[in-house]
């Protein structure tokens, strides 16, 4: 399989402007890229523009979403439902991202919920853990393939990236077919995890909100 990239923007920009400009600048600047799938997971309220914007006909960039609820519709306050995001184009969406754990509580009991809810609808789910007891917990009771994001707690935005035996190690003992590593990658050490570490793809949160830097990155992966 092609190495996968996702950019996890988190909660940035600040505007639809600075989205609109990210997003065209990482676009043109990865047109001609071949041999990597490149998903954009921004904040909700960006989607639809940056969808519209990401019409090309030689480059398709893919969407996702930052979390999701469990329910398709109903009284929940502030919620998006998996089928949102699937109407508005999105093909995967991150779950369990430490953050959410942290600020918001989210328990592997949720991401469970959520986890199932977004497969029944086609999509693929991205569950972030950052530990073996946390992939069992938010897996229980599902057959389907899910993708893997490998996130260190302390790697996450330190600009204190895991070692690569360290990654490794841990690479091995998940025994799914796609894992991505997380946690401050950037243009120098990306390609590293794939290579030497022996993951699928990349988490991307500071790094892809640097145009050059993220261009740099993607295409640092390409060449591997
Ligand atoms: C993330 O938010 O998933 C992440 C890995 O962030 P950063 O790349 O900034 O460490």
């Amino acid at each position: 399989m092609k190495p996968l990239i996702v950019a996890n923007w988190k909660m940035n920009p600040q505007s639809l402007a600075e989205a609109k400009r990210l997003f065209n600048s990482v676009k043109n600047g990865l047109k001609n890229i071949k041999n990597t799938e490149v998903v954009i997971c921004p904040p909700f309220v960006y989607l639809p523009v940056l969808k519209i914007e990401s019409k090309s006909p030689s480059f398709t960039i893919s969407f996702g979403g930052q979390s999701c609820f469990w329910e398709e519709k109903g009284a929940f306050t502030g919620e998006v439902s998996p089928t949102m995001l699937k109407d508005l184009g999105c093909d995967y969406v991150i779950l369990g991202h430490s953050e959410r754990r942290k600020y918001l509580k989210e328990t592997d009991e949720m991401i469970n919920k959520k986890i199932k809810a977004v497969l029944s609808l086609g999509l693929k789910p991205i569950l972030c853990i950052a530990n073996l007891t946390k992939l069992k917990k938010s897996l229980r009771g599902i057959k389907d393939k899910v993708i893997i994001a490998y996130e260190p707690v302390f790697a996450i935005g330190t600009g204190k990236p895991c070692t690569i035996e360290k990654a490794k190690k841990m690479r091995n003992l998940i025994k799914c077919p796609v894992v991505l590593y997380g946690g401050s990658v950037n243009s120098q050490n990306a390609a590293d995890y794939i290579k030497m570490a022996g993951f699928q793809g990349l988490l991307v949160g500071g790094a892809s909100l640097d145009s050059e830097e993220f261009i740099k990155l993607a295409k640092n992966v390409a060449h591997i």
